[in-house]
């Protein structure tokens, strides 16, 4: 609390010129982009979430993109490939998933929403030079789209914002000079494409990847694993060699940070953030837009959410480890919702009435408390009806049914008949606590198709929606309502624990000390191919093959402190690895 008023305080101070840009179409509808690259969906509305509960930003910073115009994307791009961009194969390569997982015209939103933001950005800092305000910063919370050249877009850069928002201020009329500083992991080959024949422009760039000599861009590539001292040493010689400019666009990629698994630079948060305080001093004169680019690591929102807190509160304390921005929110909107909204526990119908076949599946309650139209409420309050809207999904009806094992309850595709959600649950004790028990949770997406970068995984028929964290999350908030400890679940196989990971633990020490060394020793390996070898008997255990110990994970609601001497005991005594498959071409 007391933060949250320092903040404001600082807020007052050093915000108060701070714009940030943002729409909820930034998150990509792209239901297998993170399993393939880790890119991070969710990425610009969890930084917002946070800035703006810790009141590092306020409403009043706020901004609303509007869309690009194509005439604004055409006076940088070919129209040959903005031609192409309408294609679900063109986005499907530039994002490395499937075409049949491309909703082109709300990617195409996505796209003009960022454009839009980063020139509505430049336009607005620009604006304030006459009334002498200085240091005046906009933070786009997507864009940075620097590898798109003029004719050739790629690597998660459909279109090069940057150029584009340039573009419009010239034709608005600004002629001065425009300074790019480019602190993505990745060299800026598009924007060096597309600035070429600028030459009021210089392109400063710090890189961990050397893909050559980029004309007329000032770059340095440091080795891999550089970290904080080197990068924050080369960023003070550039930042030295920077010429003064009256407009800056700053790309703050997020994949400097150390695991991420595209950028090599391995920066900690602390240096993210000392990054920034560092530039935003330099450019104080300045009027300067900042961007996000990159970031494929979980961790990668925290560093937009720390350029934030850099402009906004010039702050350096560090985001809390264990905040879970999915959880505050969820928290938050479960405060709003009432018991009645969600069915309320009413009657529940007659047992006999319903082995009659006289109740009809609306009227069923689910465990005794939420009606299908309270459900069906709860995911659209959530936000996954909406998500599943953006995929071309809809509209939607909710079923619950009694099973042999408990109950299930279906969000349908009312269209196609297809249940995109599926889950299994019923109340049970474990270790003496009662508790949400999952049977089975499916979430499916029947219009994607297995590809080589989203291979099937065991007991998959169809892709999954990318939605996992957010039907996990409101299993907890479900249990939390009815009364319950937690959720518990049983993992059928190695990737389902594998991404319930950073949420579930095993119950018994010794199983999750096995499963930690497990995680360990299959590192490296793509999930799918990790999942098979675990399933195919092709993993040892201390020498002998291992089979797949299908046993309670759970999730206290009330955090639980971990027995971590009794899992790092198991931990260090079980060495696992993994045989060559049959086939396996030497
Ligand atoms: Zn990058």
């Amino acid at each position: 609390m007391l933060a949250s008023m320092e903040n404001r305080a600082r807020r007052w101070l050093y915000g108060r010129d701070l714009a940030v840009w943002y729409a909820p179409e930034y998150r990509w509808p792209l239901s297998g982009l993170e399993a393939a690259t880790g890119f991070q969906t969710r990425r610009a509305d969890f930084a917002l979430w946070f800035l703006l509960e810790r009141r590092a930003a306020g409403r009043r910073n706020l901004r609303q993109p509007r869309r690009a115009e194509y005439e604004e994307l055409a006076r940088v791009h070919t129209p040959e490939l903005l031609d192409s961009l309408g294609q679900a194969e063109t986005l499907g390569r530039i994002f490395s998933v499937d075409p049949s997982d491309v909703p082109v015209d709300e990617v195409m939103n996505g796209i003009r929403l960022a454009c839009g933001g980063t020139i509505g950005a430049a336009r607005e800092v620009l604006s304030n030079l006459n009334r002498r305000v200085v240091g005046r910063h906009a933070l786009n919370l997507l864009g940075g789209f620097h590898h798109a050249r003029p004719d050739v877009a790629g690597g998660f850069c459909p279109v090069n914002d940057v150029a584009v928002a340039l573009a419009a201020v010239r034709a608005d009329g600004f002629a001065g000079r425009t300074l790019v500083l480019d602190l993505d992991a990745h060299p800026p080959d598009g924007l060096a494409a597309c600035l070429a024949k600028d030459p009021s422009c210089w392109i400063g760039s710090i890189s961990g990847s050397d893909w050559g000599t980029l004309p007329g861009v000032d770059e340095t590539v440091l080795p891999e694993r550089a970290g904080d001292e080197a990068y924050l040493a080369a960023l003070d010689a550039l930042l030295r060699r920077m010429p003064q400019g009256e407009l800056a666009f700053v790309i703050a990629g997020g994949d400097v940070l150390a695991g991420d698994p595209l950028g090599r630079l391995g920066l900690s948060l602390s240096g993210c953030r000392e990054r920034d305080l560092r530039v935003a001093d330099a450019l104080f004169r300045a009027p300067s837009v900042w961007l996000p680019a990159g970031g494929y690591s979980p961790d990668a929102w925290k560093v937009l959410a720390g350029t934030g807190l850099a402009l906004g509160i010039r702050s350096r304390a560090p985001i809390p480890a264990d905040y879970d921005p999915l959880m505050a929110k969820f928290s938050a909107i479960a405060s709003t919702l009432l018991p009645e909204d969600l069915g309320g526990g009413g009657e529940e119908i007659d047992e006999v009435a319903d082995q009659l076949g006289l109740a009809t599946p609306r009227r069923r309650l689910l465990l005794g408390f939420y009606s299908a139209e309270g459900l069906e409420h709860a995911l659209h309050r959530y936000g996954v009806l909406g998500e599943l809207r953006r995929m071309g999904y809809g509209p939607f009806r909710v079923e619950i049914q009694h099973e042999g094992v408990g109950q299930s309850a279906r969000l349908l595709d009312v269209r196609s008949g297809q249940a995109l959600v599926e889950t299994v649950f019923e109340r049970r004790e474990i270790d003496g606590a009662p508790m949400l028990y999952v049977h089975w949770v499916a979430l499916r997406n029947p219009r994607g198709r297995f590809s080589p970068e989203r291979p099937q995984l065991p007991g998959q028929d169809v892709p999954g929606l990318g939605l996992a964290r957010e039907i996990l999350e409101l299993l907890q908030r479900m249990a939390a309502r009815l009364g319950l400890e937690g959720i518990a679940f049983r993992p059928a196989a190695y990737h389902l624990a594998y991404r319930g990971r950073e949420t579930l633990r095993f119950v018994d020490p010794a199983r999750q000390g096995r499963f930690e060394a497990l995680v360990d020793a299959l590192e490296g390996l793509p999930l799918a191919d990790a999942t098979r070898a675990v399933a195919e008997g092709r993993v040892q255990l201390n020498g002998k093959r291992y089979d797949w110990e299908t046993d309670e994970m759970v999730k206290w609601l009330e955090p639980r402190p971990d027995d971590r001497a009794a899992i790092e005991a198991e931990k260090a005594r079980s060495h696992f690895q993994v045989t060559e498959p049959p086939s396996a071409v030497p």
